[in-house]
């Protein structure tokens, strides 16, 4: 009976363990209060720090460290710096100070800025952030000290995903830390959590090396749909074959000496596809392992002779791969987003329930900007995924509590229509794991905790999370500022505040199915916004409105905003244009000789059947020539096209010349003799292991 330790569990941590163990007593208890607050290292204990880490990693076997950081491009990046420190000829020791620790030089040129450096000021800055431990990447022959770092440019600028998303942490923080002194709870610790539910492909190698697209892109730009996809629904949940479940155990070893709690596996929907739950996280941890899994993943997979694909839509006409990021609050310990079982509590989980609801109804157009992308543009709407449309679904439960708030001393009779008169009554009791969650939200209420679906797999979830902590932070001040401003009863005043505010961003929420063509009517008749691709999803960045959000919590400046459009866009035709590319390329060099060869093969046959008068086979030679002839010239065609819309840098028509020239493609595939076809097809990369 009990629990068993888990012994590697964390190995690679330098965890509070490994510093009691390596740092000096005095220097271990300040290192990890500043860690516990969240406070710059005290540069008077760095040098003793930095020596201890580096004992511990070189134990591990490493010889480098880096600051690893997260750039704009979206993944992670790191610069190997030896511990080498010559002593003199043929002499050397290793050495690491506590100036390389707390900050480093990177430079900056080589990322992406969006305008915010100039060439002369290429220099830009990493800075230890200590509320994410340091840890050991292990390869081959050795190891390398990680050290999670923010990165900005010279001027202050930030250049990367962690500096606003701590940021955005400390506002939202700050203002929950407000909302309770309103309901008079003691002072407490604030924490906002993350559990990313991440999705990926795994395909065979060999199939991935023979497809130029997947190798540049990250997805299939041609591949005609198999037989048999998805529609049997026979892979979801099913049995884990072997050598999946022998890659999976290698991903979550590896996972769990990096401290990192891979909980749940399973497949998911399409074929070869799979997913990977970890148990929540403070939120800033979260994002780091996050970031560590999609690397795990990929190098697994390649050790075991498989590729995993983080694309969001690798194969057209299978699902694609989405990154669920479940978001809560604690305090104290205590998750605020659990309803509670006293009327207190329930004051609290329906304020801050309602700051949620408005932020969202607000701010709507900023939170689908955090979702932009080329990848995530095949997902969202297209019935496999949340809709573009941002709405919340809170469950019948709740959204009958919402009414009685609603309806208020106005109440209609029957039990579910009276007033609920918050903070004197409890809430009648909700059902902690509803089971007919709405699947087809992309912001939901899961019991004890909001579920946003529209992020991509491959997407940093610190982009998402950064907006959502700012736009709640400024709905709960609002909040409070509308207490301040009232006086009298604080419950009789919240009463009245909550049901004004149920009034006015109701419009939000929605219960139906959000694949249905009914809703994006529906919601147009709301008001509700509907930013349906890459461009229209990020122009919030240039709105005025967000700017000065952004800039009253210090979260980004509008300089940062603007620079973060440019990029956004800039990726966005970058990557439509190699994606038109490589299909022109492939379609011309790989397609087309294959298709002119059998072609002409048939069209030799033909005539020599013809002159030597043959009964058979003449129809039939007929109608296939005709048909490949047919389709020859038009692959001719539309491969012009797309090279028109190619040199004419117009990248709308780059995707619609690529859509008509797969089409093409695809109905070639199924006409050329299946050995000849230069590209391994869906139902062998998509079923063959
Ligand atoms: P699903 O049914 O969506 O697969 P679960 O309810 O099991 O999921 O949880 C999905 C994710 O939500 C997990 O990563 C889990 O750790 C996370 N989660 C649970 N509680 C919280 C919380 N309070 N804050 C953030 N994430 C949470
Ligand atoms: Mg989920």
């Amino acid at each position: 009976m009990g629990d068993t330790i888990m012994k590697d569990y964390g190995e690679d941590v330098f965890s509070e363990k490994a510093i009691r163990e390596f740092l000096p007593k005095r220097v271990a208890a300040k290192l990890l209060a500043t860690m516990r607050e969240g406070k710059p290292l005290d540069p008077s204990i760095a040098d003793a720090v930095a020596a201890g880490m580096k004992d511990w990693a070189v134990q591990k076997g490493a010889t480098h460290f880096t600051h690893w950081f997260q750039p704009l491009t979206g993944g992670t990046a790191e610069k190997h710096d030896a511990f080498l420190e010559p002593t003199g000829p043929a002499q050397a020791v290793q050495r690491f100070s506590g100036k390389n620790l707390i900050g480093g030089e990177a430079d900056a040129s080589s990322f992406p800025s969006g305008g915010l450096r100039s060439t002369f000021e290429a220099r830009g800055y990493t800075a230890w952030d200590p509320t994410s431990p340091a840890f050991v990447k292990r390869h081959e022959n050795g190891a390398t000290l990680c050290i999670p770092t923010a990165f900005c440019s010279f001027t202050g600028d930030t250049l990367d995903m962690k500096t606003p998303l701590l940021r955005s942490i400390q506002a939202v923080s700050k203002a929950i830390e407000r909302l309770m002194r309103k309901f008079g709870q003691p002072k407490a610790h604030v924490e906002i959590t993350l559990g990313a539910e991440q999705e990926y492909f795994l395909i065979d190698r060999r199939f991935y090396m023979k497809r130029p697209d997947l190798l540049q892109t990250g997805r299939t730009v041609f591949g005609a749909a198999p037989a048999k996809h998805q529609q049997l629904e026979d892979h979801y949940f099913g049995a884990i074959k072997p050598r999946i479940l022998k890659f999976m155990t290698e991903v979550e070893q590896r996972l769990w000496q990096l401290g990192i709690p891979a909980k749940t596996r399973h497949n998911e929907v399409a074929p070869a596809q799979f997913e990977l739950a970890p148990m929540f996280e403070d939120l800033n941890l979260a994002v780091d392992h996050n970031m560590l899994v999609m690397e795990v993943l990929r190098q697994t997979a390649e050790r075991n002779g498989l590729v995993c694909l983080l694309h969001e839509k690798p194969f057209e006409g299978v699902n694609g791969s989405g990154k669920h990021c479940n978001w809560s609050i604690a305090y104290g310990g205590r998750n605020l987003l659990t309803p509670g079982d006293n009327p207190r509590e329930n004051a609290i989980f329906l304020t801050v329930l309602l700051a949620i609801i408005r932020a969202i109804e607000m701010h709507a157009d900023i939170l689908r900007m955090t979702t932009a992308g080329a990848g995530n543009d095949h997902r969202l709407g297209a019935n496999e995924a949340p809709p573009a449309i941002i709405s919340v679904f809170l469950g019948d439960e709740l959204n009958a509590v919402l009414n009685a708030i609603e309806t208020g001393a106005k109440g209609t009779k029957g039990a579910a229509k009276t007033a609920l008169r918050v903070g004197v009554d409890t809430l009648p009791a909700l059902p902690k794991d509803t089971t007919d969650r709405n699947r087809t939200s992309p912001f939901a209420f899961t019991g004890n905790k909001f579920e946003f679906r529209a992020p991509g797999s491959s997407q940093n979830c610190a982009q998402s999370q950064m907006v959502l902590n700012t736009i709640v932070a400024e709905s709960i001040d609002a909040i409070c500022d509308r207490l301040d401003g009232m006086k009298g009863d604080f419950n009789a005043n919240l009463q009245k505040l909550l049901q004004y505010e149920v009034k006015a961003h109701k419009r939000v929420i929605f219960s139906g199915d959000g694949y249905s063509a009914a809703w994006p009517k529906e919601a147009a008749k709301r008001g509700l916004p509907n930013l349906r691709d890459t461009m229209a999803a990020l122009a919030p960045l240039k709105d005025q409105r967000n700017i000065a959000l952004f800039e009253k919590y210090g979260v980004l400046s509008r300089t940062e905003m603007l620079s973060r459009w440019e990029i956004g866009m800039a990726d966005y035709h970058r990557r439509i244009r190699i994606e038109a590319s490589i299909a022109l390329e492939i379609a011309r060099s790989m397609v087309r000789p294959v298709v002119a060869d059998e072609f002409s093969r048939l069209a030799t046959a033909l005539g020599q059947a013809k002159s030597d008068g043959l009964k058979f086979g003449i129809r039939g030679l007929t109608a296939l020539s005709s048909k490949l002839g047919a389709g020859l010239d038009d692959l001719h065609v539309k491969c012009d096209r797309l090279e028109k819309a190619l040199a004419h840098r117009r990248h709308e028509a780059q995707i619609v010349a690529m859509n008509d020239l797969r089409r093409t493609v695809d109905r070639l595939e199924c006409l050329v003799d299946d050995s000849r076809w230069p590209l391994p097809k869906y139902r062998e990369i998509l079923f063959v292991y």
